[in-house]
């Protein structure tokens, strides 16, 4: 992990940084990160005594909005100058309204603009310290694994969403360059690759999928071809926010041969036609359930996340029956719910037939409820098998770690028992004796 508070030049410049939202964010928060200590600042976990802050906000939820303008405000009582950047930074208006005392906003992935307003707020030394930046950047995920960004923005235009408002239209950036950041990962550690985008399973579409040299040979900009390169890593490669669109298809081989971590990312965000019709979601989705089941026939050990939203304008009794029942049909591994929050700029708030809170919490209740029975019964499978499992938490007696079916922050954990000390970022053979509604429990028989 980054150790913010390892000063190495007590003259240098200091910056306290605070990351929030989702991975995307975090991957910008590291490139502005890298850029800052190869110019020699500095990073602090202070915000008092360091020579300015930045707040990279998240503007997805307003519940986020509320937490990064909390962030910008401790910020100025506690430092004075704050600059801000990230989604919220797409609508100054905004933040300055709340807090007209701060420094520079930027938007999200304006990096030069982030490192010009630090330029101002505390210029560089003369003599900056390039030899402490590693060749793979600086990274706020834990050293033994990466989230390695694959594009930017989204061609799709969900009504709940204002992602695309906010970061424009799908930018897919060319295999190679992707390829080279994964092997520089790998070479300073990593051993685990999250891939990550808006939409994954559009990488390319934006620059027909060029083809650009890796290695010895040209490599499309598609998402098969990506993830057979990556495969040839020889690490752990998962998936996010892929969409079922047909050509998924052709990566579950790669998947059933263990090339890339048997798992899928699949925010479905509902299940009643109607409203993925309002939501105008990507993907045709009645053929979802036959998808699921013959990627499961082709490889048994696939592991389906998902996330869905409950209450969306118009969401009728009928339609949430209709969301419940497919659950239990297509009884993913993971699911997440979220109760819909209008967020301001995104167009669904002009749909009518907004839910009651109370309606929204009921079914909210009603969904986790029933997919912790799934969840649970998929767990318990696991139990008397044999799965690797990689360390992320050593403990005296018990270690924390997670499966190939579990990605961090998100799934569940793996707690491991072991008679010799366990290395965080070391992948073991853990046999599972016992499962809860979430986790696994094990002992170490191999490495
Ligand atoms: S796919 Fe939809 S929800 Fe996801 S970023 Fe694009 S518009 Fe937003």
């Amino acid at each position: 992990m980054l150790d913010l508070d390892k000063n190495t030049d007590p003259a240098a410049p200091k910056v306290s940084f605070v990351s929030l939202g989702c991975p995307k964010a975090l991957v910008d928060s590291e490139r502005i990160i890298t850029r800052l200590r190869a110019e020699g600042y500095e990073l602090t976990r202070q915000h008092q005594g360091s020579d300015l802050v930045i707040v990279n906000t998240c503007g997805f939820l307003d519940s986020a909005k509320a937490e990064s303008l909390g962030a910008i405000g401790a910020a100025l009582k506690e430092n004075g100058k704050v600059i801000v950047t990230g989604c919220m930074g797409a609508e100054p208006e905004n933040i300055t309204a709340a807090y007209p005392g701060v420094f520079a906003i930027t938007g999200p992935q304006a990096y030069e603009s982030v490192l010009e307003a630090v330029h101002r707020a505390s210029p560089p030394q003369h003599d900056p310290f390039i030899d402490l930046v590693p060749p793979e950047g600086i990274k706020l995920t834990p050293r033994h694994y990466a989230y390695l960004k694959i594009s930017e923005g989204c061609n799709n235009r969900c009504t709940f969403c204002i992602i695309p408002k906010l970061r424009g239209d799908l930018v897919s950036r060319p295999a190679a360059d992707v390829l080279r950041e994964a092997e520089k990962l790998v070479a300073a550690g990593v051993k685990e690759l999250l891939v990550i985008s808006q939409d994954t399973s559009a990488y390319g579409v934006d620059i027909k999928y060029a083809a650009s040299k890796w290695r010895d040979r040209e490599v499309r900009a598609k998402f098969v071809d990506l993830a057979e390169g990556l495969s040839e890593l020889g690490v752990w490669v998962r998936m996010h926010y892929v969409y079922p669109y047909p050509h998924v298809d052709d990566v579950i081989p790669l998947m059933a041969d263990k090339k890339i971590l048997p798992y899928l990312d699949m925010p479905l965000q509902h299940a009643a036609p109607d409203v993925l019709k309002r939501m105008k979601r990507p993907a045709s989705q009645e053929k979802t359930l036959e998808r699921i089941q013959r990627w499961r026939e082709m490889c048994p050990d696939l592991t389906l996340r998902s996330t869905f939203i409950v209450g969306f304008p118009g969401e009728t009794e009928a339609d949430f029956e209709m969301l419940l029942q497919w659950l239990d049909e297509a009884a993913l591994d993971r699911v997440g719910c979220f109760k819909y929050e209008p967020v301001k700029g995104a167009t669904a708030n002009e749909l009518a037939e907004a839910v009651p809170e109370e309606v929204k919490e009921e079914r909210w209740h009603r969904f986790m409820q029933a997919q912790q029975k799934i969840s649970a019964r998929r767990l318990k499978r696991k139990v008397g098998t044999r799965q690797q499992v990689i360390i992320d938490e050593v403990g005296p007696t018990v270690s924390k770690g997670r499966s190939m079916a579990d990605a961090p922050e998100i799934d569940g954990t793996v707690y491991v028992a072991s008679r010799r000390p366990l290395r965080v970022g070391e992948i073991a053979t853990v046999k599972i004796e016992r499962a809860d509604a979430y986790d696994l429990h094990g002992s170490v028989v191999g490495f």
